[in-house]
């Protein structure tokens, strides 16, 4: 059974006309019933035919993010997936009413729209990359067999994400496109439009990103506001995933460390921070109050270490679908989900410091810690709230004093260094003065000659 979610404009046809495109019930993880299907819509579809589908084939869901099921091998931890752009010609089946049947038209139309392959392209690119970021998955490019599509996951000889573009609909203001959910994933888009147009390519990227989170296990959210990507009607106004969106995403899939729970092989952080300037890791979630998210950091001589936990997510409206409208939006607490708690233990996960003080949708500090030399891990975990998915960042800084007489800058006291401190022998309220007695003399020589090599490598 094949289950897909399209997105339309203006449509020219009735709900019930689209009811007849194959629907099953699935379950997701919560027990609520998600259709296979999922329509989305352009900016000026009548919001009461948008409410009338999304009350059709999502039966009215509930509140944020909505999800159904991961992929296989997904469920708070990435998949590796692989995309395939089908040849031209290839003949694609009307998935139903108004779905068309006909060739597959997308490497020429989006060639000739965006002016050359490696342009539109490079745009499919930027938001896999992006939905990498926040869940971990991995997007391959592959060839393409031409098999019959829609047909997907699990061969060598394809992508699991196949994305052609045919008639759906007719054009005007109709259906832009549709993505079948997990695990299909395949998507296409309607011929009848020039996805160049606008101006900009955040319109297209953020139709690819939207279609694509159908094909990650998402479907709608209300209300529609301009402020999530997976609202029923596609918009501009923003680039790619929002808030809502990477919370639902994380929900399936977790952040792009996951699963990270044990001190032992958990990701070192040394490459994603900068020393004596605050680094930031985002976006990260626990996923439910028993999840355990853990860094690795070396730390060398005299290093000192502050973390901060920053819960995110603020609160924004959001509501439930109740008959043909998005009901009344109510406030969800997205930062308040569940109350961080910070550790720095060691490398074998015997206690050090820890923070906890401060109440749910607060961040949490360790100031300042100076262990020594070695490999640590950073724990965050939970101590209170019942939430699914508490989205939340690592602020890290990286402190050292660095080379006392490391002077121009290249990390290693040597010659270049000593030239600079005789050439201003006798000067004040300059770096060379290492000492700070307020000239360049001999005791700032005698402590430059002193850690002469330092830095310099073996
Ligand atoms: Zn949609």
């Amino acid at each position: 059974m094949k289950s897909a979610a399209l997105i339309l404009g203006t449509i020219a046809v009735g709900a019930s006309s689209l009811a007849t495109v194959g629907v099953d019930a699935r379950t997701d993880r919560g027990g609520e019933m998600l259709p296979p299907i999922a329509f989305c819509f352009t900016p000026d579809a009548p919001p009461e035919l948008v409410a009338q589908f999304n009350t059709d084939f999502y039966g009215g869901g509930g509140e944020r993010f909505q999800v159904g099921s991961p992929w296989p091998n997904g469920g708070f931890q990435g998949v590796d997936l692989t995309y395939s752009f089908p040849p031209d010609g290839l003949f694609l089946p009307a998935q139903g009413s108004p779905d068309m049947s006909g060739p597959n038209v997308l490497n020429a139309a989006l060639t000739a729209q965006f002016g050359d392959e490696a342009t539109w392209k490079d745009l499919f690119r930027q938001v896999f990359d992006r939905w990498e970021e926040i869940t971990g998955n991995t997007y391959t490019e592959v060839s393409d067999d031409g098999a019959s599509w829609p047909n997907s996951s699990g061969n060598s000889n394809r992508g699991d994400i196949r994305i052609v573009m045919g008639g759906i609909d007719g054009g005007g203001a109709g259906i832009l496109a549709y993505n079948f959910f997990p695990s299909n994933g395949d998507m296409k888009l309607d011929s009848a439009h020039n996805f160049s147009t606008g101006g900009t390519e955040r319109y297209f990227r953020n139709l690819i990103a939207h279609e694509h989170g159908h094909g990650l296990g998402l479907a709608h959210s209300c209300p529609q506001n301009s402020t999530k990507l997976m609202e029923p009607s596609i918009n501009a106004s923003f680039d790619g995933p929002q808030i809502d969106d990477i919370r639902g995403a994380q929900v399936l899939y977790g952040d792009r460390f996951e699963p990270n729970t044990g001190v032992s092989g958990a990701p070192n952080i040394n490459g994603l921070v900068v020393a004596n300037q605050a680094s930031f890791i985002e976006p990260l979630t626990l996923h439910n109050s028993g999840d355990t998210d853990t860094f690795a950091v070396t730390l060398e001589e005299g290093e000192r270490l502050t973390i901060v936990a920053r819960p995110l997510g603020g609160s924004y409206a959001s509501a439930p679908q109740v008959g043909i409208n998005c009901g009344t939006p109510e406030v969800d607490m997205a930062q308040e989900e569940l109350d961080l708690r910070l550790e720095l233990l060691t490398s074998g996960g015997s206690p050090g410091e820890e923070a906890s003080e401060n109440g749910i949708g607060l961040e949490e500090t360790i100031m300042a810690a100076e262990p020594g030399p070695g490999s640590y891990r950073i724990r965050v975990t939970s101590e209170g709230g019942s939430g699914v998915v508490q989205l939340y960042e690592l602020e890290i800084l990286l402190e050292n004093d660095g080379l006392l007489g490391e002077l121009n800058g290249d990390g290693c006291i040597g010659s270049g260094d000593l030239s600079i401190l005789i050439g201003s022998w006798g000067a004040s309220g300059v770096l060379a003065d290492l000492d700070d007695d307020g000239t360049v003399g001999s005791f700032d020589l005698a402590i430059l000659l002193g850690n002469w090599g330092a830095g310099c490598g073996g």
